[in-house]
């Protein structure tokens, strides 16, 4: 009987296209190991709440295979030189990840364990094409979206690895914590109870969810992906972000969809690749997740003051300003929000009212249950000019304008924003549980007025740019 291998799972938490599970399996018995390390510790409360449920799914998914997900607390190397003493495990397994503190935790497991007699190997599997294998002709690596996207275009994306049948464990497991124990929702408090509402977890709702949408939404993205009252995109931010599905399941099924007729799947596969590119960035530039990516934004007046009077407004979705209000509590509702609300949300904090693009992301990471390192800190760092590829500073989105363009009946804001209304959807009253009691917000309030009004703080956002 071979020793066992120990999957060390991270942000891959599915069954299918996984190239470190199936790694496993190639030696035989596999422990399923999960370690609560300083990586998801550090997680914000929705992004805790979101591992948690993912963990309890892929609990359920193992269970099925006739396998058992081991849990741990304590630092990556620590616990798998532990579970490799307990089991005489001869090989560890992983799926790569590439931001800054997951290469640097990495690389010392791997030489680490290697060291010490076992085989310790990282897989591929968490985008399209790893962020080393795009190169641009001179061999550097892409700045712009648009090159990055051809070429990702001509490379062969591998075939997803299929779902193992069943996954064999060793004789004796080794000893598990209790995921509840863990309390990863605590911070949450109201907004658990809400937000469980409004999400599908795990690898088998991401599949129906992308076959529902490759079905029934796919051929519209295009026109729909901006509406913002519509259910126009695919809904799969916080699986991927999670790895409940794959990229490259998603990629080679609309390549099938694709063959079979189907249309409008560029637009979407495109986005897809904006997610490979968010991490191309960080892998070849890993200062864009806490600096300033472009030269000559350190000095711009940005405050970076947490909790003036102006930020806890735009936290809590009270600037008067509609459709940055909406924006807000959808987020408080759903732990999501859409992108072309999130555009104008950031817009609005980093230009009119002149905060620093770090005080948004590091709100959104706390909040969003789709929270991405990558995606988040690209995304802030675009609207707000700093980043590559950027939206130019002076380029300000105006929320008024943005939310009758994308939304001209109006149905975005009724469905998040209460006051003022005499039947108030579920959605828009579902914001007043989510939020901390003690803000005493309530559907009866009058609106405010704009905090900070859109030609002023236009103005002033030019005034300080022009001074740059
Ligand atoms: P779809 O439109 O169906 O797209 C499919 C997938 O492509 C998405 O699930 C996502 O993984 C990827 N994708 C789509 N748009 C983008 C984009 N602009 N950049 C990178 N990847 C993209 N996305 C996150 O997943 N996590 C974040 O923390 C995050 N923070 C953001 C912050 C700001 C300020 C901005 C402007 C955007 C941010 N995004 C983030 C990108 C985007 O808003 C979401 O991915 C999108 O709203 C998810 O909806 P969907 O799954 O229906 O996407």
């Amino acid at each position: 009987m071979k020793n066992p291998s120990i999957w060390w799972i991270r942000r891959d938490m599915r069954l299918t296209d996984n190239e470190a599970l199936s790694a496993a399996l190639a030696c035989g018995q596999v422990i399923p190991l999960f370690i609560l390390d300083e990586r998801s510790e550090a997680l914000g409360s929705a992004p805790k709440w979101r591992l948690e449920r993912s963990l309890e799914a892929l609990q359920d998914a193992l269970n099925s295979k006739g396998s058992k997900l081991v849990l741990r607390r304590g630092s990556a190397l620590n616990v798998l030189r532990d579970i490799v003493a307990e089991t005489g495990a001869g090989e560890v397994h992983w799926n790569r990840l590439y931001d800054p503190r997951s290469r640097r935790i990495d690389s010392e497991v791997k030489s680490t364990l290697r060291s010490e007699g076992l085989k310790a190997q990282s897989h591929t599997g968490h985008l399209l094409v790893e962020p080393m294998q795009v190169r641009t002709q001179t061999g550097d690596f892409y700045k712009v979206f648009t090159p990055f996207w051809r070429n990702i275009q001509t490379q062969d994306v591998a075939a997803p690895k299929p779902e193992p049948k069943d996954i064999g464990g060793p004789a004796e497991w080794p000893h598990s914590e209790c995921l509840k124990d863990w309390s990863l929702s605590i911070s949450m408090q109201r907004g658990a109870k809400i937000l469980s509402q409004y999400s599908a977890v795990g690898e088998a709702s991401a599949w129906s969810k992308l076959s529902r949408f490759l079905e029934e939404r796919a051929s519209r993205y295009s026109e729909a992906r901006d509406l913002i009252a519509e259910h126009g995109t695919s809904d799969l931010s916080d699986n991927l972000a999670f790895g409940e599905i794959s990229a490259r399941s998603i990629w080679h099924m609309g390549q099938k969809a694709f063959a079979s007729g189907a249309e409008g799947l560029e637009p979407f596969l495109r986005q897809v690749g904006w997610r490979d590119f968010a991490q191309h960035l960080m892998y070849h530039t890993p200062h864009i997740v806490d600096k300033n990516w472009r030269d000559g934004w350190d000095d711009f007046p940005w405050s970076e003051v947490e909790n003036t009077p102006e930020v806890e407004a735009w936290k809590y979705g009270r600037t008067g300003i509609d459709f940055v209000d909406a924006a807000m509590r959808e987020l408080w509702v759903t732990g999501k929000m859409h992108n072309r609300a999130r555009m104008v949300a950031a817009s609005y904090l980093t230009k009119h009212l002149l905060v620093h693009w770090r005080i948004g992301e590091r709100w959104f990471a706390d909040q969003l249950i789709d929270y991405d390192q990558a995606n988040n800190t690209m995304g802030w760092q675009w609207v707000a000019g700093s980043g590559p590829d950027a939206s130019p500073y002076f380029r300000i989105f105006n929320p008024d304008t943005q939310i009758k363009k994308f939304d001209p009946q109006g149905r975005y804001f009724k469905r998040w924003v209460a006051e003022g209304q005499i039947q108030p959807p579920k959605t828009a009253l579902d914001f007043f549980e989510a939020i901390p009691k003690r803000l005493d917000m309530s559907a009866k309030d009058l609106r405010p007025h704009a905090i900070v009004g859109l030609k002023e703080g236009r103005e002033r956002a030019l005034a300080a740019y022009s001074k740059k």
